[in-house]
């Protein structure tokens, strides 16, 4: 059973400085099947673990967190690192204007960029303009006049009926004009088709030469999982690109799409696309995408947090003090003090995964009974913290009067710690922290 399991990982740590591989492996297969269902190609699984399991192999143990949380830790720095570390900025050219080249197959959601891209650009002050590169569907130039009239930026399109049927000249044309317009960023909107295709990798190729981008941003519906490998390759090998953007992550995808094209192209990602919105857009949070993809639920930021929060040797003091019963009431406090720093205890708890289900009762956490608790124990003289035993009948009253509680809530914390004190030494023992066996009330 899963408690059995836990117990006997802490055991195993007990007296040992580094991460064993057994810990390591087991965790690693968890962590693969995460990928795994998370539609990160095999051979980019394959090479992931390989490198996480070199990297946490004699890594040093944490105070704070148990074996499986650190291998967790160390995945999603990887992650992290993988998918960019920090954010990548799009590369503007030295004399404008600076074009930026769209390709990706139909239906990725290039014409939908192209608009918020141009409206982002806006709003930091450039002057965008589109280029509607796209003759190959009806209606898809017409589609780019209503993004551009919708992100407020002109588009440069062949007249209605004018005959002019080549994309790679209006490409051209549209850089010309842009320039004699003053308009310092092209966004160059290109066709794309269902597949895979020569002729659509030919045609994005010979707009690229016409028009030599300073980015050309591969546009990846994060829907399309596996097969982002082999998409991601051709496009690589049939025009080339300089990043990538990702749509449609409003959807249910984990978005292992991501760390595929990363993997395999080594081209960093500079965009997510999270609706058909013009605003559903922002700059690509490699963080963000890691604990998306590893789908712990919030687990990655407890970890976190409790790294933060937890001295490590501190918790090891009070892993021995609970083990041998003798935890006080000052042990109490900080404890308490340290998960609270943690945050409201309903969201804490709420991080882990499969909560869900207990979220009716998580709703009960009062706070504001743990505030009377904290105001009791402050009432308490270091003495009496100490060895709460000491405290009669007189030294409640006095505790209750100075705390602004009943006697009877006293009676009632002083009481309930001595259960807990005696529960958490006896589970102390079953999970084999250090001093377990010698409780005594
Ligand atoms: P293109 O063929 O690459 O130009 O793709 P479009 O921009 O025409 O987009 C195809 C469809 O996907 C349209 O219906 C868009 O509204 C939709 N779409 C584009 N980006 C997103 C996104 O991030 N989320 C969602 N839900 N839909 C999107
Ligand atoms: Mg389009």
């Amino acid at each position: 059973s899963l408690s059995d399991r836990l117990a006997s990982t802490l055991k195993d740590l007990r007296g040992k400085g580094r991460l064993s591989d057994a810990d390591v492996d087991a965790t690693c297969r968890e962590i693969r099947l995460a990928l795994l269902e998370a539609d990160v190609a095999l051979p980019v699984v394959r090479a992931f673990i390989t490198r996480i399991k070199d990297r946490a192999k004699g890594a040093e143990v944490s105070g704070a967190l148990n074996p499986a949380q650190q291998v967790v830790k160390i995945v999603n720095e990887e992650l992290v690192g993988i998918l960019g570390g920090e954010t990548r900025r799009l590369t503007y050219a030295k004399t404008a204007p600076t074009v930026i080249m769209l390709a990706g197959l139909q239906g990725a959601g290039k014409t939908t960029l192209a608009g918020k891209l141009a409206a982002w650009l806006r709003k930091q002050g450039h002057t965008p303009v589109l280029v509607a590169c796209d003759l190959q569907r009806p209606n898809a130039v017409q589609q780019l006049q209503v993004v551009g009239e919708r992100a407020g930026v002109p588009v440069f399109a062949p007249e209605p009926g004018s005959g002019v049927g080549d994309p790679v000249d209006v490409a051209r044309r549209g850089i010309v004009e842009a320039r004699a317009r003053q308009h310092d960023v092209v966004i160059v909107d290109t066709a794309g088709r269902l597949g895979i295709d020569t002729e659509l990798m030919q045609q994005a190729a010979d707009i690229r030469d016409a028009v030599s981008p300073d980015e050309i941003l591969f546009v990846v519906d994060a829907m399309i999982g596996q097969d982002a490998v082999n998409t991601a390759t051709a496009f690589q090998e049939g025009v080339g690109f300089t990043g990538v953007v990702l749509t449609k992550l409003d959807g249910d995808a984990r978005g292992g799409a991501a760390l595929s094209v990363r993997e395999v192209t080594g081209r960093p990602i500079l965009f997510a696309s999270t609706g058909e919105k013009l605003e559903d857009f922002d700059v690509f949070h490699p963080d963000r995408m890691a604990s998306r993809i590893l789908g712990m639920g919030d687990v990655l930021s407890l970890i976190e947090q409790a790294e933060q929060v937890f001295d490590a040797d501190q918790a090891e003091a009070t892993a021995a003090k609970i083990g041998s019963g003798q935890l006080t009431l000052e042990d109490f406090l900080e404890q308490m003090m340290a998960v609270r720093r943690m945050g409201p205890l309903a969201n804490l708890l709420g991080m882990l995964p499969g909560a869900g289900a207990m979220k009716e009762q998580l709703g009960q956490v009062d706070e504001k009974q743990l505030d009377r608790v904290q105001a009791i124990i402050r009432g308490m003289t270091p003495a009496e913290r100490a060895d709460p035993k000491i405290i009669n009948a007189s030294r409640r009253l006095r505790i209750a009067t100075g705390s602004g509680v009943k006697v009877s809530e006293v009676n009632q914390l002083v009481d309930r710690f001595f259960d807990a004190r005696k529960m958490m030494a006896q589970m102390a023992g079953r999970f084999g922290l250090p001093g377990a066996g010698s409780a005594t009330r």
